[in-house]
C-alpha cells in the first residue's frame, strides 16, 4: 500500500495541515531562515504535520538558483526543521529576497494498493482520469529515487533517518517549487532528536 499525496485544491496561506506554498506557521522565537551561500532568505516550500506532534517545515534558497547548493541535505542551501503544532502563528516573511511559492496547495492522503511510488502514482491517474502533476508525492514508505540512495544519517544520534515524504515540484509548472526540473525532493525526520533532513534529485 502506498499513500499518495494529491492536490487538494487551493488553501489558505495560513492554513494548518499539510500543503505547500504559503507561510509557515512559527512558534514565537522562529528566526526565518538563511542561506550559507549568498546569505539571503530561503524560499517556504511545505509542512507536514508528524505523528507525535511536530510538523516537518522546510525551505531553500531560490534567490540564486543552482548557485547554492539548494539540493543538498547538509550544505545549508536548504533548511528542514521540526515545529511544534501548537502555540504557533503565521510568520512574516522578510520583506525582501525568494520566499514564498506562487501558490498555495492542499494536500490530500489517498491509499492505492501497488508496489512502489511510480506504479501508485500511474494507477492514481488511470483511475481517477487526473493530470499527473496533482500526484504531489508519497507520504511514508520508501524513497523512490531517481538518483542513488541518499538516505541521511541523523545528525542528533548518527542513525538511519526516518523517511518522512517525497514531494514533486507542483500541481502546475507556472508555480512549481525547483527541484531541478521534474526532480523530487526528499524529507526525513527524527523527532526524538528534533532533526529533519531536505533534499531533492533530479
Ligand atoms: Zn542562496
Ligand atoms: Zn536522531
Amino acid at each position: 500500500m502506498i499513500t499518495l499525496m494529491t492536490y487538494g485544491g487551493a488553501v489558505a496561506a495560513d492554513a494548518g495541515g499539510t500543503r505547500t506554498g504559503g507561510v509557515p506557521l512559527v512558534p514565537e522565537d522562529f528566526e526565518w531562515p538563511e542561506c550559507a551561500h549568498c546569505g539571503g532568505p530561503m524560499q517556504f516550500l511545505l509542512r507536514l504535520p508528524l505523528e507525535h506532534g511536530s510538523v516537518l517545515t522546510a525551505f531553500m534558497c531560490q534567490n540564486d538558483p543552482g548557485l547554492c547548493e539548494e539540493w543538498d541535505p547538509f550544505a545549508r542551501g536548504n533548511r528542514a526543521m521540526l515545529l511544534p503544532a501548537e502555540g504557533v502563528r503565521a510568520a512574516t516573511p522578510p520583506a525582501t529576497g525568494v520566499t514564498a511559492l506562487g501558490a498555495v496547495s492542499g494536500v490530500a492522503f489517498e491509499d492505492v494498493e501497488a508496489e512502489t511510488y511510480f506504479d501508485a502514482s500511474a494507477e492514481w491517474v488511470k483511475a481517477t482520469g487526473r493530470p499527473v502533476r496533482q500526484v504531489l508525492g508519497q507520504r511514508g514508505g520508501e524513497p523512490s529515487w531517481l538518483q542513488g540512495d541518499e538516505t541521511p544519517a541523523c545528525p542528533g544520534c548518527a542513525g538511519p533517518m526516518p523517511f518522512v515524504a517525497q514531494w514533486e515540484d507542483g500541481h502546475d509548472v507556472a508555480t512549481s517549487a525547483n527541484f531541478g526540473g521534474g526532480g523530487c525532493a526528499y524529507t526525513f525526520a527524527c523527532e526524538p532528536c528534533g532533526q529533519a533532513v531536505f533534499l531533492w534529485q533530479s
